[in-house]
């Protein structure tokens, strides 16, 4: 069952008068929502018993939870420090996901900087080693970490570079960001073949069972000659990457995806269109 939901809070749920997250899985479950992204994104503030709660309310309302770990975090970083730090960032994410009952934890891996890519991706390999064993060692390994694709072309987090973290371990499953690949590669997800290429990439890379179980982050993402610049809204038809093609794929090699929808500002409305689309091809063919 492909799943979908949106990354945080909508502007509608705002300005409908809720404030907290606590009313989010039942506000998704009646737009016909399956999943919500918790974003910790700004560092892991959430305490435990509204943690504990959003749980029991995903639960009550079918919602399958993930979490955004914090963006500063940088498996990467030349300073030891920093990356001990990120240790951190990731265990204290895995905590919080622990006590909502999240199953997912997403990050990005981190930058290149000075280092150049190669380097970079030997130290993020080391970092995410020693976070697997820790999260062994705190009991946080049924929890399944996800590295995201990154959109700017300094990030550490190509396809690639995705695919040879995620082979240190077999419980690592990557987050295919279709914005961020389009936008490092420039424009390079136009056809339906070129969504193909990147399934092809992944299980030859890892194997079918793991592209079985992708979880996928959408959305029309802007960008400049150094990839990333904005993220937009489908409504936002000047910006790519189209979804449907990637539907098509996604319905084609039978893919379980979770798939979120990070437009800006409607990333709830958004994720129940791109939900209409899948079910609308998928239901034709
Ligand atoms: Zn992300």
């Amino acid at each position: 069952m492909v799943k979908f939901g949106p990354s945080g809070n909508s502007n509608a749920f705002y300005d409908q008068g809720y404030k907290s997250s606590l009313d989010a899985p039942g506000w998704l479950r009646d737009m016909g929502l399956e999943a919500y992204e918790y974003s910790c994104t700004k560092g892991v503030k959430i305490r435990e018993s509204t943690a504990v709660q959003l749980g029991e309310k995903a639960r009550e309302n079918n919602i399958t939870l993930s979490i955004h770990a914090p963006y500063y975090l940088n498996l990467a970083s030349p300073d030891e420090d920093k990356r001990r730090n990120s240790i951190r960032y990731l265990m204290e994410s895995l905590q919080a996901a622990r006590w909502m009952g999240a199953g997912r934890v997403v990050f990005h891996p981190g930058s290149c900087g000075k280092t150049g890519r190669a380097k970079a991706l030997e130290l993020a390999k080391d970092t995410l080693s020693r976070a697997i064993d820790q999260a062994d060692g705190k009991g946080f390994g049924d929890i399944v970490l996800c590295p995201e694709t990154l959109g700017k072309t300094n990030q550490l987090g190509r396809l690639e570079e995705i695919i040879e973290m995620c082979k240190l371990d077999s419980r690592l499953i990557p987050t295919i960001d279709f914005g961020h690949i389009h936008a490092y590669t420039l424009g390079g997800l136009k056809e339906k073949r070129d969504y193909l290429r990147v399934f092809e990439v992944i299980e030859e890379g890892l194997g079918r069972e793991r592209l079985k179980n992708l979880h996928i982050h959408y959305s029309r993402v802007e960008y400049t000659g150094r990839g990333e610049k904005k993220h937009w809204t489908l409504a936002d038809t000047r910006y790519g990457p189209e979804f449907e093609p990637l539907a098509e794929v996604l319905i084609e090699k039978d893919i379980n995806a979770t798939i979120i929808c990070e437009s800006r500002g409607t990333m709830a409305e958004d994720a129940a269109v791109l939900k209409e689309i899948y079910c609308k091809i998928r239901d034709k063919g």
